[in-house]
């Protein structure tokens, strides 16, 4: 780098705009106006509520319902799938076998609900 080739700039004599003003968040007709008069802009945070993923176990999680923090009672049952497989499984002539897509867990649809209010929270799906 060659030390002639620098250059040494004016400074600027007007000092750099506000951090708010700069940002864009506020335009600066509303911070700088003295005109009560106006309609002031009221910014509303929004809540963000991000919701668990369901699983085979009992998870954390606010109850939309009642508004409480809680962890969700599970309940397992076969889903429908189980049953349709049971009657495939029975036509074709193995009904012994039929019975097994009941044992498979992944035959098994898992129920949330809440356990102050009993609300129903949603179903795992496997
Ligand atoms: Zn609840």
């Amino acid at each position: 780098m060659d030390p002639n080739n620098l250059k040494i700039l004016p400074r600027e004599s007007t000092p750099p705009p506000p951090y708010a003003e700069s940002s864009g968040i506020f335009p600066a007709s509303l911070l700088y106006s003295n005109d009560h008069t106006t309609q002031q802009q009221y910014f509303t945070p929004e809540c963000i509520i991000i919701e668990p993923t369901l699983g085979t176990k009992p998870v954390h999680m606010f109850c939309p319902t009642c508004h409480n923090y809680i962890i969700t009672e599970t309940d397992k049952s076969p889903s429908n799938e189980a049953y349709l497989c049971c009657m495939l499984i029975f036509i074709v002539g193995c009904t012994i076998c039929s019975c097994l897509p009941f044992f498979m867990k992944s035959f098994q649809k898992v129920d949330h609900r809440c356990p102050q209010c009993a609300s129903y929270l949603g179903t795992y799906k496997p």
